[in-house]
């Protein structure tokens, strides 16, 4: 009863979403779609979100989610952790409200391997068959084109770009910097989770020694020649806000790390640190590859962007960070494109059991920064399918940056977060 009443409330967003589905009352009770067995892998935003959307369209199927964390650890928000707006069990949640309210049996572990022509999946204790398999397991940092990197000493580099532990330790340290201390953030080559990211924990962190009149000083170490997303927006506010605190360097990628001397090495320059947050270069998770789900030499998995079906096995969805742009096309790596992707591969994985074709996608994204503890800037897009080009495209004239930034953005952030955390989890 709890889903029926679900489904009613979900549906008009889901329409909104332009994800029409026309006859779903006649072919609902189908058995074989009935009987089947869905198993998603990740319980991120885009997982929950794929797992969510099935379960309001088809009540009987059997859906497993496998996720190795208990806990919900949200990356959207962690920045404030990181600048002391918030702390971390703000942004920490179950998984009770989604598994009770959705009827969905999780697995709390590690997947090690998926036998793609077997159809099953399996962590070290289970093996499970599946009948269709979403995939979002995100992303694998790859430290290991730094030279010097794997002697770091316990816990004092940080990415934090997997929300956790890394968060709170981060957080810890910025809590506790000290006058003449330099942070150092360097940022990879795009394409990479979350591009404004790094630009809004660089303000938050500046915006924290402001307030708190510590003489330290943030450097950003750029892989990318600009500022990657809302860069005039970020630099303005840079620029008039924390001038003497935020040094900018673009085409600057970390090469080497000198730990005893508190050092890291561009390729012409070399800069002393107390705090360092390596944000490294991405790839799909090794799970794809081992798989045979991205071609050697790529590093994301490549999907159809109507439907998320893998290029290569057509029961298989593959969504979120993992997929590669150059097949979906040009959908950022953020949170809520995952979670849209999931509306779409949920609703094309019941249409799919039914035999039937899934209507055409439509997604959508907004992106909130903070650049203060009360201002903030955002980005917004609207997407759909274009049937020529086969890839998902931005939609004219419905997509845009803020003008300028403000405090009531920064509000909308939160409440975003709010919103969408709870349609995910509940
Ligand atoms: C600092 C920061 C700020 C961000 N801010 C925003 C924002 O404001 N707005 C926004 O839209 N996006 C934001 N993002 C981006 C967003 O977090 C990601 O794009 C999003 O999490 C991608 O969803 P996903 O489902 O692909 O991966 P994830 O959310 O990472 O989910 C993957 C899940 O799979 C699980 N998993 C992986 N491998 C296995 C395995 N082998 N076995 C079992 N479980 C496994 C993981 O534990 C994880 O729970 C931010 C990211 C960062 C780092």
């Amino acid at each position: 009863m709890a889903i029926k009443n679900n489904f009613l409330n979900r549906r008009s967003f889901i329409l909104g979403s332009s994800l029409a589905f026309t006859g779903v009352a006649k072919v609902f009770s189908k058995n074989t779609a009935n009987k089947s067995h869905i198993v998603v892998l990740g319980g991120g935003w885009g997982g929950l979100s794929a797992a969510k959307t099935l379960r309001l369209m088809n009540k009987n199927c059997k859906i497993t989610l496998i996720e190795k964390n208990k806990k919900f650890v949200s990356c959207p928000m962690s920045n404030w952790v990181i600048g002391q707006l918030i702390n971390m069990k703000n942004i920490t949640f179950d998984y009770k409200k989604f598994k009770k309210n959705n009827d969905i049996d999780i697995i709390f572990d590690q997947v090690t391997s998926i036998n793609v022509e077997k159809k099953i999946i399996s962590t070290s204790e289970i093996t499970l068959k599946y009948d269709k398999l979403i995939l979002s397991p995100g992303i694998k940092l790859d430290f290991s084109d730094i030279d010097g990197f794997s002697g770091s000493p316990n816990n004092s580099i940080f990415s934090a770009w997997k929300a956790g532990n890394e968060t709170q330790n981060f957080s810890n340290e910025i809590r506790n910097i000290e006058n003449g201390d330099n942070i150092i953030i360097s940022i990879p080559l795009s394409p990479y989770r979350c591009p404004p990211g790094p630009y809004e924990r660089t303000s938050l962190i500046a915006d924290y020694i402001k307030k708190n009149k510590i003489n330290a000083k943030v450097i950003v170490l750029d892989a990318n020649q600009k500022i990657v997303s809302k860069g005039l927006l970020f630099k303005k506010a840079w620029n008039e806000l924390y001038k003497n605190i935020i040094f900018y360097y673009s085409d600057s990628q970390i090469r080497a790390i000198a730990y005893k001397e508190n050092k890291v090495f561009t390729d012409f320059e070399e800069y002393h640190y107390k705090t360092l947050n390596i944000i490294p270069p991405q790839k799909a998770p090794s799970l794809l590859f081992k798989a045979g789900l991205i071609e050697k030499g790529r590093n994301w998995a490549p999907v159809n962007p109507y439907d998320f079906t893998s290029k290569y096995y057509k029961d298989i969805y593959i969504i979120g960070d993992s997929t590669d742009a150059s097949s979906v096309g040009s959908v950022p790596k953020s949170g809520y494109v995952a979670y849209s992707m999931g509306k779409v591969a949920g609703l094309a994985s019941f249409y799919h059991l039914l035999e039937k074709e899934p209507p055409a996608p439509s997604m959508i994204n907004t992106c909130y920064s903070l650049v203060s503890q009360t201002e903030g800037i955002s980005v917004s897009a609207v997407y759909k399918f274009n049937k020529k080009k086969n890839k998902i495209v931005t939609v004219a004239n419905a997509s845009g940056l803020s003008p300028k930034r403000s405090n009531l953005i920064a509000l909308n952030a939160w409440d975003w977060a709010l919103a969408i955390w709870k349609d995910m989890l509940t």
